[in-house]
C-alpha cells in the first residue's frame, strides 16, 4: 500500500470574480514549484444553468496555457490546480481539477495530499461498480461525493465522503453554486483565504495572492469546511470537531516558496532562522559560507549572519533547467548535476567552506557537489544541513523514497559523512528546528525526521475514529 507515488501539489480557487479563469491561472503560476508535471483550471459560469469549462495539460503552467484565450474559460469562479508526480502517474487523465456529472448536478475537485486508504477505498468502490478514469486519489472524493443521496445540501456530501477517507488533504470542491474549501483535521497540507476585489481567492501558498493583487484574510483551518456561495455567504463547519493541528513542518524547511506566509509564518524568516540555529549548534571556522541555491540559500544567510562568515555564491545555478537532456556519447563526468550547478572555482580555490543546503535525501546530489567543489579547488568542505536527518517516507503529500534509499534512515551521520566525502557533516537538531519556527514539536508533523505519523499509516480507520498516536 505505502510504495504508492506521492503527489506535491499547489490548488487555487477563485470566487465570485470577472476573469475568474484568467486569476486562478496566474495564481497556478505563482506557485509552480509545488509541482510541474501538469496543470489544469476548470471555470464555472453560472447563468440558468451552471456549466463547467475546463482546460489541463501537461508540464508547466506557462506551456499548458501557452497563447489560451481564456474567453473559452467563461465564469465568475474557477479552480486550478498543479501536480508533481512521477513518470508511471503522468498521464493527462491524472491532470487535475476532475470533473463529472453526479445527481447533485456538475462537480469539480482539486486535491492536495494524500490518502492512506486509498487502495482499499477504490478496490471497495470498483467492487460496488464505479468507473475509474485515472488513478490519482482524487477521483476517490468524486465517486464518494456522487454516491450521496441528492436532496440532502450539499455540505453534506462533502461531510459524508470525508468521514471515510483517511489521511492529508486541502481539497477543493466546486458545485454549479458554491465552492467549498477544506482542510483534513490535522491541517498537515496549506490552504489559506484571501479577498479579490470584493470576491474570493484560496491558495495553498500567499504568494499566490501577492501575484495578483488579493490580501490575505486567515488560514483556512485544520478540520474546516469553508463554504462561498454565489450570494455571498460564507459558511464555516468543523464537522469532526476539534482535533490537534499538526501541519508539515517539511513546507518550511524546502517545500513552500520563501516570500510565502504558511501555517502563520513567513518561510524565508523560518529558514534563515534553522540557519542560525546550525550555527549556533556546531561552529566552525571557515572562509565562506556557500548555499546549494535555491532551496539552501535563506538558511545559509542565517548561517552566515550568525556565525560572522562571509555569505559568497560558490554553486551557480543554471535557472533554464528542463525535463530531460541528451548526454553526449561519452559520457561527462557529474553531468547530472552540472546541467543544474556549476561551482565558482575562483573563488573557491584554497578556500574552506561551509555548505548549507536545506535536506539530504538519498545523498547521490550531495555526494556530486562535494566532488564537484573539492575539484573546483575547495580545501575543506564542511557540510550544513538546515534540518534534522530524514529518515522516514511521507505519506501526506511530500514525495520521497522509500526508506530504504533514505540515506539518514540507514548510515549514521558520520557514515554519511564519509560516502559524502565531507570533512565534517552537521544536521540541524529537532530542538533547533523547532526554535526556529518558534514552536514546540507537538504543534507539527515531523514524520519525516521523527517516525512519528500523527495519522496512522497502519491499518485505516473511518476519520472520526483518528487519533494521535506515536507522539
Ligand atoms: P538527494 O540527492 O536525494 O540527497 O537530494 C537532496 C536535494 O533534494 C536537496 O538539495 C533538497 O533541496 C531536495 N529535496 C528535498 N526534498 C525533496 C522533494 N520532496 N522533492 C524534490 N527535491 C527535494
Amino acid at each position: 500500500m505505502f510504495d504508492k507515488f506521492n503527489e506535491e501539489c499547489a490548488l487555487v480557487g477563485v470566487w465570485n470574480h470577472l476573469e475568474a479563469a484568467n486569476i486562478a491561472y496566474l495564481g497556478l503560476h505563482a506557485q509552480q514549484h509545488r509541482g510541474q508535471a501538469g496543470a489544469g483550471v476548470v471555470s464555472l459560469e453560472n447563468g440558468e444553468r451552471a456549466r463547467f469549462y475546463a482546460h489541463r495539460g501537461q508540464g508547466l503552467v506557462a506551456d499548458v496555457f501557452n497563447d489560451f484565450d481564456f474567453s473559452r474559460l467563461p465564469g465568475r469562479a474557477a479552480i486550478g490546480h498543479v501536480r508533481y508526480t512521477t513518470a508511471e502517474t503522468a498521464s493527462l487523465a491524472n491532470v487535475q481539477p476532475l470533473q463529472a456529472e453526479i445527481s447533485m448536478g456538475c462537480v469539480a475537485i482539486a486535491h492536495n495530499g494524500n490518502l492512506i486508504n486509498a487502495a482499499e477505498l477504490r478496490e471497495k468502490l470498483i467492487g460496488d461498480g464505479a468507473i475509474f478514469g485515472a488513478t490519482t486519489d482524487t477521483e476517490i472524493f468524486l465517486h464518494l461525493l456522487a454516491r450521496s443521496p441528492k436532496n440532502v445540501p450539499k455540505v453534506e456530501t462533502i461531510i459524508t465522503a470525508l468521514e471515510q477517507v483517511h489521511g492529508a488533504y486541502s481539497l477543493l470542491v466546486m458545485y454549479g453554486d458554491r465552492l467549498f474549501a477544506l482542510r483534513d483535521a490535522y491541517g498537515i497540507r496549506p490552504l489559506c483565504l484571501g479577498k479579490l476585489d470584493g470576491g474570493w481567492i484560496v491558495a495553498s501558498e500567499t504568494c499566490a495572492f501577492d501575484l495578483i493583487g488579493a490580501d490575505y484574510v486567515r488560514e483556512i483551518e485544520a478540520g474546516e469546511v469553508l463554504e462561498l456561495s454565489m450570494d455571498g455567504k460564507v459558511k464555516s463547519y468543523f464537522p469532526f470537531g476539534m482535533a490537534k493541528e499538526r501541519p508539515c513542518v517539511f513546507e518550511y524547511v524546502y517545500f513552500a516558496r520563501p516570500d510565502s506566509l504558511v501555517f502563520g509564518r513567513n518561510v524565508y524568516a523560518v529558514r534563515k532562522r534553522m540557519g542560525r540555529e546550525l550555527a549556533k549548534e556546531l561552529p566552525v571556522e571557515a572562509d565562506y559560507v556557500i548555499p546549494v541555491p535555491d532551496s539552501g540559500v535563506p538558511a545559509a544567510l542565517g548561517y552566515s549572519q550568525e556565525s560572522g562568515i562571509p555569505f559568497e555564491f560558490g554553486l551557480i545555478r543554471n535557472h533554464y533547467v528542463g525535463r530531460t537532456f541528451i548526454e553526449p556519447k561519452q559520457a561527462i563526468r557529474d553531468f547530472g548535476v552540472k546541467i543544474k550547478l556549476n561551482p565558482n572555482s575562483d573563488l573557491l580555490d584554497g578556500k574552506s567552506i561551509v555548505v548549507v543546503d536545506d535536506s539530504i535525501v538519498r545523498g547521490t546530489t550531495c555526494r556530486k557537489l562535494v566532488k564537484m567543489l573539492r575539484q573546483a579547488g575547495a580545501r575543506q568542505i564542511h557540510l550544513r544541513v538546515s534540518a534534522p536527518p530524514t529518515i522516514d517516507p511521507c505519506f501526506y503529500g511530500i514525495d520521497t523514497p522509500q526508506k530504504s534509499d533514505l540515506i539518514a534512515a540507514n548510515k549514521s551521520v558520520e557514515e554519511i559523512k564519509e560516502y559524502l566525502g565531507a570533512d565534517s557533516l552537521v544536521y540541524l537538531s529537532m530542538e533547533g528546528l523547532y526554535r526556529a519556527i518558534n514552536s514546540d514539536k507537538t504543534s507539527f508533523c515531523d514524520a519525516c525526521f521523527s517516525g512519528k505519523y500523527p495519522i496512522s499509516v497502519g491499518k485505516p480507520r473511518s476519520h472520526k475514529q483518528q487519533e494521535l498516536f506515536n507522539v
